[in-house]
């Protein structure tokens, strides 16, 4: 039997402090049901519409009270210790985390090339430079050698990615940038919940360790992002720029006891702070993380099974003692199969299945292709992860059934 979204978290809605059912329909994408296998699917149900709603009652709809339980939840879900700052995306945060590092002008930031442009456009928005460098086989998460070698007395920051949720070793990579005197920026947009050596990211010692709630992200807000730091310099100065540099936020000026309309500009601001709506969706959503993750792992392990055999890579497994959050199951074609990472999509699609590709590398990118220094600079892992990289269906409620038929086709497709 088919076992939707909707009915398992109306199940949980039931159990929650608030038993009455809405009348609203849960996201038409949680209703789909003409036999596709979508890419990736959201799990939205009552308890997050009914969390939005009551947002939209209460009277006070921007920045607020929720985004402050948001902030302070997720920053307990870590473990503590931690200051959690809501922003309006992932890429926000990268920015505003880059920006409270001091990366300007000059500087030179290392990113991976496996990754979503953002990670290296945040840099470019501060007049930096992002110097590319290739992944690792295994983690698909940024080749540390490779680095040593790409560094420059320019160089201040380096951004590792949790690939997929695939937890980069963040005790080299924090030894690596002590070593070398940089700044550590995570890009977390994967990795929710993940755990390197059994501690979850965002809760290491990095400057600063960014999350996304974007539509297809471990949970989601619709667009949203977090920016988590140990370094109350950073949270103070992430918080300030994310609402136009001014001293005191608009919650504290109208609603808190004392307030008055008078704030102070100490610095020229962006605009990305987040919605009480969107942070009381993430409430909702975070309260499920582990459940999420659950399921998507479920889903993962069956792949594991069904695939063997194939002549494909599936994503590695987190090492002993971690947890990969399995955001998403990004495999690798080999060269030799009877069919191109090509032929796989098309069969995907006329089977109605949803396919991606995470990602064609930055530096086969135009922008980013233009802007690499002369010399030799190879990525060969990788150029040859992309060649054959297809990510197929992953989701929460996806069902045995569901993972049953995408194997099949890759079984007949490559088999
Ligand atoms: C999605 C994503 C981002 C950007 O997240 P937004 O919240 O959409 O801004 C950054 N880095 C990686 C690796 C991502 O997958």
């Amino acid at each position: 039997m088919q076992h939707s979204p909707l009915s398992q978290t109306e199940a949980r809605a039931r159990t929650g402090s608030k038993p009455r059912r809405m009348q609203t329909p849960a996201v038409p994408s949680a209703r789909i049901d003409d036999g596709s296998i979508p890419c990736f699917r959201a799990v939205i149900g009552t308890a997050e519409i009914n969390a939005a709603v009551a947002v939209l009652r209460s009277g006070w709809l921007t920045t607020g009270p929720k985004v402050r339980e948001f902030e302070h939840k997720f920053a307990e879900f870590l473990g503590g210790g931690v200051e959690a700052v809501a922003v309006s995306s992932a890429t926000a945060g990268l920015h505003l985390a880059a920006e409270a590092c001091g990366i300007g002008p000059g500087d030179e930031v290392i990113v991976p090339t496996l990754t979503f442009t953002a990670t290296a456009s945040v840099i470019r928005y501060l007049g930096a430079e992002a110097v590319l460098v290739d992944v690792e086989e295994a983690s698909r998460g940024i080749d540390l050698a490779q680095a040593e070698r790409r560094l420059t007395t320019k160089t201040k920051a380096i951004i590792p990615v949790h690939f997929g949720g695939y937890p980069c070793d963040m005790t080299r990579v924090l030894a690596f940038a002590r070593r070398h005197g940089l700044k550590v920026i995570e890009d977390a947009a994967h990795a929710l919940p993940t755990r390197c050596d059994g501690r979850l990211i965002g809760s290491w010692e990095s400057e600063a360790c960014v999350f996304s709630f974007y539509a297809t992200k471990p949970i989601t807000t619709g667009e949203g992002g977090m920016v988590v730091t140990r370094d109350h310099g950073v949270a103070e100065r992430v918080r300030t720029m994310r609402a136009h540099g001014l001293n005191r936020d608009a919650f504290d000026r109208f609603r808190k006891v004392g307030a008055s309309w008078d704030y102070d500009v100490v610095a020229p601001g962006y605009k990305y702070n987040l919605t009480d709506m969107a942070a009381a969706i993430g409430i909702v959503q975070l309260a499920r993380v582990e459940t999420l993750q659950a399921g998507r792992q479920r889903a993962a392990a069956r792949y594991f099974a069904q695939l063997r055999g194939l002549p494909l890579d599936c994503p590695t497994p987190a090492p002993a003692g971690s947890l990969h959050a399995w955001h998403m199951f990004p495999i690798r074609i080999h060269e030799s199969a009877r069919a191109t990472r090509d032929d796989v999509i098309a069969a995907l699609k006329a089977a109605n299945i949803g396919a991606s590709v995470h990602y064609r590398p930055l530096h086969q990118m135009s922008y980013w292709k233009a802007r690499l220094p002369s010399g030799p600079s190879a990525f060969p892992v990788a150029d040859r992860y992309f060649a054959g990289a297809v990510t197929i269906p992953l989701f929460p409620g996806m069902t045995e059934a569901q993972v049953d038929r995408v194997a099949d086709v890759l079984r007949r497709t490559l088999g």
